[in-house]
């Protein structure tokens, strides 16, 4: 039997991480053969890697990214879940002080997060991935350049072999970019002489500290993950615990507007005991650490304008390449795996690869659309904090945040208004689900509160949802 290729004979994808793998996923349906070209070495299992640094620190996948990336690869999550991936009730099992200074009542929870580290993360995407037969990996090797046709279209990438220093060319109908942040796709353009895309950075000089430590056997604990909110501009700084497998907290420590946690013992823990409340310092000060403590500062928020640039044809823009956040927010993956549902839902019903070209522009504007929410989020919040480069607080994202601040100060207490932000928070709802007359009617309401004492009785079992 024959099989139809609609869009291509063979895509690259750059960069084998969690962009590049659900990207490939997506593309193993309209094309030949996929190659997932990725300069680390590719762990059989949960490791870190070096072009991965940020895994280290935790890595909230949002309810919303887990269920796009189900619709990729089905049964994902059971399979995390088996692997000893958490799962957590929001905000049943989390102790939350919100930026409004109020712990967040215990609710019967709404949704259903799943925790893992993000090597566990990773691995369990690219062991599925992996299996995809017309799906290929090149590991070791770095793209160092795009090659394009007389048409002006890409036609393929340079590659190196980290190993041997040994350079070849591979040809492509499209490259897809998914080599995150740190980028080099808008120097490849210019040394071919074509305009770079616009960039928009907000620095919110945001840096993160991070343990993991054993979870301590303790059954009067009222909460398995805690998270003390940084409070724009106040106080710039926060914390959240999360439990991941092997019976592991993932402790991070965030420090905004350049007021770092240190990386020392002793200045790590003076620091959690700093923070507005010291619940993460008395569940840490006597847990046993699992791990050095490892600091992170490349955290800007930093969005490349790909859908508006005159691009050379056949090439795609996703992940952390396009758009990435300040981390607090905890966006990139969910915001990651909607681009490449979004790209999926794209492609889907186009056939030809002389329409290639085309498909290619709308997939761009479509995935750069998935950025625009979760950008407005984090840079109008970071804009808050005095110290943040990159931009000014609009008279309208002014209001708005009056107004989410509104909405913060309810989330704690109103059951309704907690289940709308937990929605908008896991991306299951934009952000203007917050505006429904039934939220802002209870957020607007009369302020009545006062600083709870922190959740200290035994956690429910959660109800199931979903
Ligand atoms: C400190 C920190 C904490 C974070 N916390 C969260 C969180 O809680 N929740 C969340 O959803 N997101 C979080 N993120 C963001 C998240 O890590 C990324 O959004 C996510 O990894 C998707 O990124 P990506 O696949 O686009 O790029 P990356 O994960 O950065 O991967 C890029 C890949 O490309 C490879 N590569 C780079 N250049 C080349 C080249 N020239 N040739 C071949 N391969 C190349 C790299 O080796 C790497 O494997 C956090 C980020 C940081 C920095």
């Amino acid at each position: 039997m024959s099989r139809t290729i609609p869009l291509g004979e063979h895509a690259i994808v750059i960069g084998g991480s969690m962009a590049g793998l659900l990207a490939a996923r997506a593309l193993s349906e309209h094309f030949g053969t996929v190659t997932v070209v990725e300069r680390d070495r590719l762990p059989n299992g949960p490791e870190q890697r070096k072009g991965v640094p940020q895994a280290r620190h935790v890595h909230a996948f949002w309810a919303g990214g887990l269920q796009a990336a189900q619709q990729l690869l089905p049964g994902l999550r059971a399979e995390l879940l088996a692997e000893g991936a958490v799962r957590l009730g929001m905000s049943t099992d989390m102790a939350w002080l919100t930026p409004a200074d109020r712990w967040c009542r215990h609710f019967e929870a709404t949704q259903d997060i799943v925790s893992a580290s993000r090597t566990l993360l990773e691995w369990v995407v690219r062991r599925r991935v992996r299996a995809i037969a017309n799906v290929h990996f090149l590991p070791e090797q770095e793209v160092t350049a795009l090659r394009l046709d007389q048409h002006r279209n890409v036609c393929g990438v340079t590659v190196r072999d980290r190993r041997c220093g040994e350079v070849l060319d591979l040809s492509g109908d499209l490259v897809v970019d998914a080599s995150g942040r740190g980028s080099a796709l808008p120097r490849w353009l210019a040394a071919h002489g074509l305009a770079t895309p616009k960039e928009s950075v907000v620095d919110g000089h945001l840096g993160y500290a991070t343990r993991l430590f054993e979870v301590p056997d303790d059954p009067s604990r009222g909460w398995r993950a805690a998270y003390v909110q940084p409070s724009a501009p106040a106080h710039s700084r926060g914390g959240i615990l999360f439990p991941v497998e092997g019976n592991h907290w993932v402790v991070t420590l965030i420090g905004a507007n350049g007021d770092h946690a240190p990386t020392d013992e002793e200045g790590y823990l003076a620091f959690a005991r700093s923070l507005r409340d010291p619940l993460l310092h008395d569940a840490i000060v006597s847990a046993q650490p699992a791990s050095p403590i490892c600091g992170f500062r490349h955290t800007e928020n930093r969005r490349r304008h790909y859908e508006e640039a005159d691009l050379p044809g056949r090439l795609l823009v996703v992940g952390d390449s396009l758009c990435a956040f300040n981390p607090v927010y905890g966006q990139g993956m969910t915001v990651a795996a909607k681009e490449v549902e979004r790209l999926a839902a794209t492609l889907a019903g186009c056939a030809g690869p002389d329409r290639l070209v085309d498909v290619v522009r709308r997939a761009q504007r479509e995935v750069a659309r998935c950025t625009d929410g979760p950008w407005t989020l984090a840079t109008s919040n970071d804009l808050r904090f005095p110290g943040t480069d990159g931009g000014r607080l609009t008279v309208a994202t002014r209001v708005i945040n009056r107004y989410l601040d509104r909405v913060i100060g309810a989330v704690s207490d109103d059951a309704t208004v907690n289940a709308a932000f937990l929605r908008v928070l896991n991306m299951i709802d934009p952000p203007q689900a917050l505006f429904h007359p039934r939220v802002a009617m209870r957020a607007l309401a009369p302020v009545r509160r006062s600083r709870d004492a922190r959740p200290a009785t035994p956690v429910p079992a959660p109800e199931r949802v979903g």
